[in-house]
């Protein structure tokens, strides 16, 4: 080791939310597409957001400060365009402002890049896209000018750039491999670096999370050689290289044995500190504060971690083990939460104060931080002992049902009697749940908050559009019929505001993507269902019509992976009584006449583990726990699932373990090419690919829908095919469902 440790700091975290405490950016932004306001103006409140932020995290103590993870829309679109990486179908747009949203959002003419899950958070980052004819170059005005920002303003600035190996990993490569572009970013990161040692900068973070993902061994040699090359740029800040969501594996080391500088690893993922190499002359930024969930740290167990990573370390730094872009803010603005609940939480600012009093503690001993400590073991008590935490008929519930209520006849024998009771016919037609959420439904929802109705007039404007969607769905002469979910806002808090065990926030604002933000439930307790959720609204839709109403249910996994989870259990344990409810809620369904009930799972591959190992456990239980949703109804009772995609991979033969009578998935983009796939991983119950795409406002054509079940039919038997839109139609506006609907039917009957 040559380089010798650089002036460390104590108390940092890796990453800050961006999108304001009030979703200023958001409003603003939205603003600025509208025409409402012009760049000027929107710099201006980014820069306003960066300096109330920068302010207060000084003001908390932090002693290193992240700058550059602000962003317009996302961290790795940001990159993208650093490295001189959009594509060439945005590069006329002169305005780098509208260049930068074209590729975020697409214009009229132009495709936006693709989006996807960041690892398996909820924030969704745009794909770079890497050609044969992609130049990189050198583009750092962003970060060099929020940099000069921070320091004019005397922040303790830390500049956070996206590491080379994540980003050419993240990447969609044609051509050659996107790892064998890495020389060349290296060379232009250690330009990068020069200029940000010129600037001011003492240290720079690389962000690597994709070494918490399985890297062969090739890999990691590349990212072993890449950091001991940015390493030995001369004149450079010193390098801390940070890793989250997991842990660092076989990356560590190779890490380890170059010259950077730092090190932040996620002990939040891990307890294993026992498997940290000696981390010679090195900072190691210890991430014992959560920065994903939002709950208190254990500051005991915290403090204990970190004694023992001292031992071996040459210096440590405390920090939240990920950006804090995956919370929100502050539970200052809370005031709904009971006080016993709110004492148990710690959002953005409580976690900021907690990475710096753990600093405080290490320093200067347990003592100096008494009071806290005793806060914090109170709340500790309080949540552990709070009776919500168990409730003795659930668990009791649970453990006589055992493992065993999971299965049904064998989906053969359900065909035959549902066939029997449905009478549907051949190639039925459906849709995924939803209709349009109308104005009226808005307002309606709106005046209800506010107080300007009551809750039987809003039901009165509920229903009234729920019979428009049935005399529509009648009209056009659809087989299977759905209520149109006029009442959901959003299909899991929907569940979770009725459920005992979660909990709701007022402004707990988390980034989704660009200026999309959402509002997690929060499960803190065991799950209960103290009365049916959706019963009356799917039986008044039955009560319209002699066609089967499909009951719509959000599945466990999902309605887990969209909200903040409890830390004390095994999420498999809260998935079980998650589903114990939904499986209350089809039993009531059936009993009131329902006879198929969809409950959908788009989660399902979200929440896949990041390492292969880690998969199968994970598979077990989500499997297990959609099974316990949809075992309680009787064999004649069809259920449906949906799946909000079609690109499978290791979730496949999960697939066909849910044993859903049918599963409707989004093959419309891919050409029904997955279907193969599903045959070829023994499916064979009902399936409805998705025969057209409804992300579009196009209205697809008879003739496109025949030609894509004629597809559909050279895998899939006809006795086994649904045809159904691609995904749910709330989003799209009733003028084109009604159109696109009526040639969906069409098509189905010509093909019959
Ligand atoms: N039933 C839901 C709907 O139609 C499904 C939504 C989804 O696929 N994410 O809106
Ligand atoms: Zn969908």
């Amino acid at each position: 080791m040559t380089v010798s440790l650089r002036t460390p700091f104590t108390a940092t975290v890796l990453g800050l939310p961006r999108v304001g405490p009030n979703r200023e950016l958001k409003r603003a932004t939205e603003s600025y597409w509208a025409g409402r306001v012009d760049a000027a103006a929107l710099h201006a409140v980014a820069r306003d957001l960066r300096a109330a932020q920068f302010a207060e995290l000084q003001a908390a103590g932090l002693d290193s400060i992240p700058v550059g993870t602000f962003s317009y829309y996302d961290q790795v679109l940001d990159t993208a365009v650093m490295l001189g990486a959009l594509p060439p179908r945005v590069a006329d747009i002169a305005d780098p402002l509208d260049r930068y949203f074209a590729a975020a959002r697409g214009t009229d003419t132009v495709e936006p890049l693709e989006m996807t899950k960041w690892f398996d958070t909820n924030y969704h980052y745009l794909v770079p896209e890497i050609g044969p004819d992609t130049v990189f170059s050198l583009h750092p005005d962003k970060l060099l000018d929020e940099l000069g920002e921070a320091l004019t303003l005397g922040v303790p600035a830390r500049p956070v750039v996206l590491g080379p190996v994540t980003f050419l990993k993240l990447a969609k490569a044609t051509g050659a491999a996107a790892l064998d572009r890495l020389g060349e970013l290296v060379a232009l990161y250690r330009e990068l670096l020069r200029l940000l040692a010129t600037a001011g900068a003492e240290w720079v973070q690389f962000d690597e999370p994709i070494v918490v993902t399985d890297l062969s061994d090739d890999e990691i040699a590349l990212l072993r050689r890449a950091y001991a090359e940015l390493s030995a740029t001369p004149d450079r800040p010193a390098i801390l290289v940070a890793t989250y969501f997991g842990t660092a594996g076989a990356a560590l080391p190779a890490l380890a044995d170059t010259d950077i500088d730092g090190i932040a690893l996620d002990f939040t993922a891990s307890t294993e500190i026992a498997a940290i190499p000696a981390l010679a002359g090195k900072l190691l930024v210890a991430g014992v504060v959560d920065g994903r969930n939002v709950w208190r740290a254990n500051l005991d167990r915290a403090l204990a971690t970190l004694t023992t990573l001292r031992g071996d370390a040459e210096s440590i730094a405390v920090s939240s083990s990920c950006s804090l872009l995956h919370v929100p803010y502050t539970l200052a603005v809370e005031t709904d939460l009971d006080e016993q609940l709110r004492s148990w939480l710690a959002f953005g600012a409580e976690k900021a104060a907690e990475v710096r009093l753990l600093a405080t503690g290490l320093r200067d001993g347990q003592a100096a931080i008494a009071d806290e400590m005793a806060t914090a073991r109170a709340a500790s008590v309080s949540r552990h002992t709070d009776p919500r935490l168990d409730d003795p008929q659930v668990r009791a519930r649970l453990a006589r049902l055992g493992r065993d209520a999971t299965r049904r006849a064998p989906a053969e024998q359900r065909r035959t009697i549902q066939a029997e009771r449905l009478h549907l016919p051949a190639l039925p037609t459906t849709t995924i749940g939803s209709y349009p959420q109308t104005s009226s439904i808005r307002l309606a929802r709106a005046a209800l908050r506010k107080g300007e109705i009551d809750r039987s007039e809003y039901v009165r404007r509920m229903r009234a559009e729920i019979t428009d969607v049935v005399a529509l769905q009648e009209k056009l002469g659809l087989d299977v019929l759905v209520h149109g979910e006029p009442e959901r806002n959003d299909m899991v808090q929907y569940f979770a505001e009725q459920l005992d065990g979660f909990a709701a926030t007022e402004a707990g604002w988390v980034q989704s993507y660009g200026t999309r933000c959402v509002r997690p439930p929060i499960l803190y307790g065991d799950v209960a269902r103290p009365a049916a959720m959706t019963v009356d609204w799917i039986a008044f839709a039955q009560s319209l019509t002699d066609k089967p109403v499909k009951g719509m249910l959000t599945g466990p996994v999902t309605i887990l992976a969209w909200s903040f989870v409890r830390d004390d259990q095994p999420l498999a344990e809260s998935a079980r009584q998650v589903a114990l409810a939904i499986r209350d809620e089809t039993v009531d369904l059936q009993a009131a006449g329902i006879r198929i009930i969809q409950v959908d799972e788009p989660a399902l591959r979200e929440l896949l583990p990041l390492r292969a190992a880690d998969q199968p456990a994970y598979l077990e239980w989500s499997v297990h726990a959609f099974r316990l949703a949809t075992s309680g109804v009787s064999d004649a009772t069809q259920i449906h699932t949906h799946l909000c995609y079609s690109e499978f991979g290791e979730v496949i033969d999960a697939i066909a373990g849910l044993d859903a009578d049918v599963t409707s998935i989004e093959a419309a983009r891919s050409h029904m090419e997955v279907l193969d796939d599903l045959n070829a991983a023994g499916f064979d119950l009902g399936v409805g690919p998705g025969v057209y795409d409804i992300h579009s406002p196009r209205v697809p054509s008879v003739d496109e829908i025949i030609n894509a079940l004629r597809a559909a039919l050279k895998a899939i038997p006809a006795h086994r095919l649904w045809v159904n839109p691609d995904c749910g139609l709330k989003t799209r506006g009733p003028d084109e469902v009604e159109a696109s609907l009526q040639n969906l039917v069409a098509a189905a009957r010509a093909v019959r």
